[in-house]
């Protein structure tokens, strides 16, 4: 039987098609999620230890502005799940080589209310021991963020949502939509409902051509590591770490809660096909192995524990923004995928769960998922939901 609010068919369980389930579930939409593996999925973006989430977003500033309710959110499903799968720590940032980062940041973390600071650069060795000082022109210190656990997100989710009724069916790989007819086919069959939601992350263009000139897959290695055992405390009680050299531009995450350090890079590859190997090979590995070479001291020191490589779509042009719109009478597509995705994954469900339920307009939904909106503002309009 319906739901009250009429019927949903989600296509994909990442952190953005199951944070849309739950939203739609919440405002009384009875839901069903087709995924193509299992849920949660290895091969998807989503699934990962940790993902870091942070307030400054340096020349991307529409996004710094999301961000309080993007935490807002997240409490809100840690609440609804019963399980608190955040580790607050600071975010420290070093800075190489002027990549027009500090200013726009600077000013978004002023306006939040947001704490930061610089690090005199006589401190950094003795705070960060493993860092590599030589070429470093700032650092700095920003208070609010911290480390999300995907794959405990993505599991206990899953089960509260089952829990209240949303179907899933696994291994169930969605051939065709029909964004009009409501209809999609998984497995030779046809389901139908009154909407439709594609977040099908680095596999979207597979399923619509409406993006195919918008976003691209991006293949992206990371590296898990064991530091040298005599850094090993000092890696365990650091904060995350992001390097801002144009060489040796890094993000890491230090080991917490049962995770390993993992450092990965941001710089696209706009290569590969998300139906490919999951393993970095040298030439996945040469870039992030020198970039890590110049941000960390005695980086060949560290053992290597897995090589692995993720999908992502990231916009052809360099604005990382999320292209979130209907498709005909009956969907809509969610890319919030991206380096950026996980922090705003429930907060971007949530938006598009309020444009199915008329509770904003569609360019309205467009525009704010894309950090599109007035800076002279403080902060983003946040959809406002009816009492549950
Ligand atoms: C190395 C790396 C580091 C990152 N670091 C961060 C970070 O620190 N902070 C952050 O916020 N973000 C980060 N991201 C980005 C973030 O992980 C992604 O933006 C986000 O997880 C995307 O979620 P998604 O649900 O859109 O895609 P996915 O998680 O890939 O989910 C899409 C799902 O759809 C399924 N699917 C696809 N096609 C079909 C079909 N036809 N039928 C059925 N199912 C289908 C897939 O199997 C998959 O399970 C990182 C990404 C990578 C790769």
């Amino acid at each position: 039987m319906a739901g009250p609010r009429g019927t949903v068919i989600v296509v994909g369980a990442g952190i953005a098609g199951l944070s849309a389930a739950w939203a739609l579930q919440r405002r009384g939409f009875e839901v069903a999620v087709f995924e193509q593996g299992p849920i949660p999925n290895p091969r998807a973006t989503s699934y990962d230890e940790h993902r870091i989430t942070r307030h400054a977003y340096g020349a991307q500033e529409g996004y710094a502005y999301l961000m309080p309710d993007a935490f807002a959110m997240y409490d809100r499903m840690f609440d609804d799940i019963g399980a608190d799968h955040f580790d607050r720590s600071k975010v420290i940032y070093f800075l190489r080589e002027e990549v027009g980062w500090y200013e726009p940041s600077a000013r978004a973390l002023t306006r939040m209310g947001s704490g930061f600071r610089d690090i005199p650069l006589t401190e950094v060795r003795e705070r960060f021991p493993m860092v590599e000082t030589r070429g470093l022109t700032r650092a700095v210190e920003t208070d609010e963020g911290g480390m999300l656990f995907p794959i405990r997100i993505l599991t206990d989710l899953t089960v509260t949502l089952g829990n209240r009724g949303v179907r899933f069916h696994v291994d169930s790989r969605v051939a065709e939509v029909d964004p009009d007819a409501g209809l999609v086919v998984a497995g030779g069959r046809e389901f139908r409902a009154d909407h439709v939601v594609i977040a099908a992350g680095a596999w979207v263009n597979k399923l619509t051509p409406l993006l195919a000139q918008t976003v691209v897959p991006s293949r992206q290695a990371v590296m898990y590591l064991a530091p040298p055992p005599e850094l090993a405390q000092r890696w365990a009680q650091a904060p995350v770490l992001i390097d801002m050299g144009l060489d040796s531009g890094t993000y890491t995450l230090p080991p917490r809660r049962g995770t390993r350090l993992k450092i990965g890079d941001h710089v696209f590859t706009r290569a590969g096909d998300a139906d490919g190997d999951r393993i970095a090979t040298e030439a996945d590995l040469a870039r992030l192995e020198s970039a890590a070479r110049l941000a960390y001291r005695d980086f060949d020191r560290y053992q290597v524990l897995e090589r692995k490589i993720c999908f992502y779509t990231v916009t052809r042009d360099d604005s990382e923004r999320f292209v979130v719109r209907p498709w005909g009478k009956r969907a809509w597509i969610v890319s919030a995928c991206s380096g950026h995705g996980f922090k705003l994954g429930p907060l971007i469900g949530d938006g598009v769960a309020a444009a199915i339920a008329g509770e904003r307009s569609a360019e309205e939904t467009t525009r704010w998922a894309a950090g599109l909106f007035d800076l002279t503002g403080h902060a983003a309009p946040t959809a406002s939901e009816p009492a549950a």
